[in-house]
């Protein structure tokens, strides 16, 4: 792997084809080895909240969208998110992420500000908390980051905003250019930040996919969370012909990104787990190092599915623990206990 220098488009787009499984290989370990000299080979677990499937968007690619009356919609009340950080602090994993569908409002706000500082006092300022809770105006970021929140997930699904247009409804409401705004807010009201997008999206070329890297790296994030697009039958995209049952360019995708931004932080998503039950552990050894065990209570987690066949659906927060810690063991990676394992490149 030499040539890293200045990866441009085209550069990128010929590893992302490559075909050569020595070649392929390679590149794949070489990222690890990037990982294990810039930030170490431990991973970093954050332990996940899904507080809410109520959504006011409509992404065509989304199981929960406001659209599917199929679902039944769901709000954990105070004491449930309490019992979720306390389980995640007894059980050492460092930090948390709160995750619900996009909503917003004063009664939205203060809610999730109540809960950020009554996670904060409860733990003694020792978890650390993340918000993966869409777009919000400036203000709404940064009263969540005064409560005690540090960093914040905001997906820009593709860099290329014709795609984007592809995916979403076309409105105001479902703006490229507002959710590039967004995550520059993100990075001005001092959060670690981070983006991502999905891989194998109807519609999708190696050069959006190429142009997705440069993009997360112009952008100047701290962390990315991307995963291959999974279809859900109950939209539009998911009524589609298109089913992705490929790792290996995600992994691939992961890889390169380490190539280009050694120090930041990126997530093994349980994406790809749908697609390979190691699929989380096969990133990690590409070039991951974080990774998000879901924490929310067995009675609604088939609720909060964006995408079908969401694996450990029945799991209750300690089963999703005791599997993970097992395939972890398996692959010798060892994990950051209590740690929050923040973004060097921040
Ligand atoms: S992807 Fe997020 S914002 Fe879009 S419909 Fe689903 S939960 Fe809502």
């Amino acid at each position: 792997m030499t040539g890293f220098v200045t990866p441009d488009r085209d550069l990128l787009m010929g590893w992302l084809e490559e075909k050569d499984p020595r070649k392929i290989e390679l590149i794949l370990n070489e990222a690890y080895r990037i990982k294990e000299e810039t930030i170490g080979t431990k991973v970093y677990l954050r332990g996940l909240i899904e507080l809410s499937n109520r959504c006011s968007k409509d992404c065509y690619y989304c199981g929960i969208r406001a659209s599917n009356k199929l679902v039944e919609r769901y709000e954990l009340n105070d004491e449930q998110v309490y019992e979720c950080a306390m389980f995640a602090w007894k059980a050492r994993y460092g930090s948390l992420v709160l995750q619900a569908g996009e909503r917003s409002g004063p009664r939205f706000t203060s809610r999730v500000t109540k809960l950020v500082k009554g996670i904060k006092e409860m733990t003694n300022g020792e978890l650390g908390i993340t918000l993966s809770l869409g777009e919000q105006e400036r203000e709404v970021y940064q009263e969540w980051f005064d409560a005690g929140a540090h960093r914040y997930l905001l997906r820009i699904e593709s860099s290329n905003p014709d795609l984007y247009k592809k995916i979403h409804p076309n409105n105001e409401k479902h703006s490229w250019e507002k959710r590039v705004n967004a995550i520059r807010n993100l990075i001005s009201a001092g959060y670690q930040t981070g983006t991502g997008i999905m891989i194998g999206l109807p519609f999708q070329t190696t050069r959006d996919l190429a142009d997705d890297l440069l993009f997360i790296r112009d952008i100047g994030v701290h962390m990315v969370g991307m995963g291959p697009y999974l279809r859900h039958s109950q939209t539009p995209l998911g009524k589609m012909v298109h089913d992705n049952q490929d790792l290996s360019l995600t992994l691939m995708m992961v890889a390169l990104l380490r190539h280009l931004m050694p120090k930041i932080n990126i997530a093994a998503t349980t994406a790809m787990q749908v697609i390979d039950p190691f699929g989380r552990e096969k990133a990690v050894m590409a070039g991951a190092n974080i990774i998000m065990p879901n924490m929310t209570i067995s009675e609604v987690r088939k609720n909060y599915q964006i995408y079908e066949n969401k694996p450990g659906i029945e799991d209750d927060a300690a089963i999703s623990k005791g599997k993970l810690e097992e395939n972890l063991q398996k692959m010798g990676i060892r994990i950051g206990w209590a740690e929050w394992g923040d973004s060097k490149a921040f």
